[in-house]
């Protein structure tokens, strides 16, 4: 196998509901087996089947009502959801135990990217009939598995051989195997798009694969390109980790305004504006900003940058705020200014412990802290422009395509650019 070639698992547990409810009904095993809603309330639908069930035509998503009528013998029993995550976290921990790379898809479903795991685990394949084993022994569940070099085939696969089985699809058998398939069996080919495709007499993933780019392009747009590549074997998308965190380091705004800004008032509406924004990422993603930096950008497009530590960690607007502004005091007015940056830097969690000795007044602190929760909790729940600070309410400086302009009346705006003219 080519070294750069990626190596790719799709690992599905077969039946999943069914099979961990079978774990606890033995005795149901081998007959037609079903778990499936309430059969008094409306969700009374089939959610998971056995392949005995399956055989006599039971289908997941149809009324239990009707499934009885093909097959008077089935078993239906009740879901249980808090036992399937169980199982479902079980089982994915068996596949960490192989790669850090896992991305889950649904419960019952995960990519595993490999291709690192091989020097120490073997092939890709080895690798696929290990999990298989470990699963069966462990759990008494079955999982079916596809391995490709990429993560349509690797899903693909997964569907072909149930249960407890594991199909490869390589770059050289790829033709026979997904070729002949219908298109219906790749992901993200939906019967709309099916439909479509047949009506230009496109069945077969094969007749995808080659059919005139133009054509599907005009007929499905984008879409139909991608789905097209796959077809072919073309799909780089990454299996992503799921637990993964990027490193952030700062959290920032910035905006060019609509009109140069030609005083400090001005300016100083937009920066607050921006803060708010940051303060409600660093909220939002549980960070606390340790420090402050703006970016003034005048119309000769020349930058100032200045940068200040907080004396404390906070994601306070109000705290932020006023960093900011002692920052603008620095600044130097030679053009009128048309950009605008606010960051916050060197953020860290917000269950880091920090030194609350270091505040300068706790309870204070604590009072802004309540405050902005409050304000977050309303401007959460009835739009960003329920609460506002009001020298936001100047003329707006922000691109109006980015948020709805707020006309005051032309005297509240003299008397509040009076109180900020410097
Ligand atoms: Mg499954």
């Amino acid at each position: 196998m080519n070294s750069k070639e990626r190596v790719i698992l799709h690992s599905d547990l077969n039946s999943f509901y069914a099979s961990v409810e079978l774990l606890n009904y033995p005795k149901y095993r081998g007959k037609p087996f079903a778990v499936g809603g309430n059969q008094e309330d409306r969700h009374g639908i089939i959610l998971a089947k056995t392949p005995e069930a399956k055989m006599d035509g039971v289908k997941t998503g149809e009324p239990i009502w009707q499934a009885m009528k093909k097959c008077p013998n089935l078993i239906v029993v009740p879901p249980n959801y808090e036992k399937y995550l169980y199982y479902s976290d079980r089982v994915q921990k068996v596949y960490y135990s192989f790669t850090k790379q896992v991305e889950p898809f649904g419960m019952d479903e995960c990519w595993l990217d490999v291709t690192g795991s091989q020097r120490l685990f073997g092939s890709g394949k080895e690798i696929a009939d290990c999990i298989r084993k470990i699963v069966r022994e462990s759990f008494g569940l079955t999982v079916s598995i596809g391995v490709s070099y990429n993560k349509i085939f690797a899903k693909l696969g997964s569907d072909l051989k149930k249960p407890d089985a594991t199909t490869e699809i390589t770059k050289n058998n790829f033709k026979d195997i997904v070729w002949p398939l219908g298109c219906g069996n790749m992901i993200m080919v939906g019967p709309a798009t099916q439909r479509k495709l047949s009506s230009i007499g496109i069945y077969t993933l094969g007749e995808l694969a080659n059919s005139d780019e133009r054509i599907i392009k005009k007929m499905l747009g984008i879409n139909g390109i991608r789905i097209r590549n796959w077809a072919n074997g073309k799909d780089n998308t990454p299996v992503t980790d799921y637990y993964y965190e990027p490193p952030i380091k700062s959290i920032g705004r910035g905006i060019t305004t609509v009109e140069d800004m030609k005083d400090s008032c001005s300016v100083q509406s937009v920066l607050m504006e921006l803060c708010q924004e940051v303060s409600e990422k660093l909220i939002e993603h549980g960070f606390l900003a340790t420090g402050i930096s703006i970016s003034i950008r005048d119309n000769k497009l020349q930058s100032r940058n200045y940068t200040a530590r907080l004396e404390y960690p906070t994601s306070s607007s109000i705290e932020i705020i006023r960093v900011a502004m002692e920052l603008f005091k620095e600044y130097s007015w030679d053009y009128n200014i048309r950009a605008v940056k606010i960051r916050a830097t060197n953020i860290i969690r917000d269950n880091t412990s920090y030194q609350i000795t270091a505040l300068k007044d706790v309870k204070e602190h604590e009072e802004m802290v309540n405050l902005e929760n409050a304000i977050y909790k309303i401007r959460g729940r009835f739009g960003k422009k329920s609460v506002i600070y009001c020298n936001m309410m100047l003329k707006r400086y922000i691109p109006d395509d980015k948020r709805e302009m707020v006309i005051m009346p032309s005297t509240y705006i003299a008397e509040q650019k009076r109180m900020y003219q410097k």
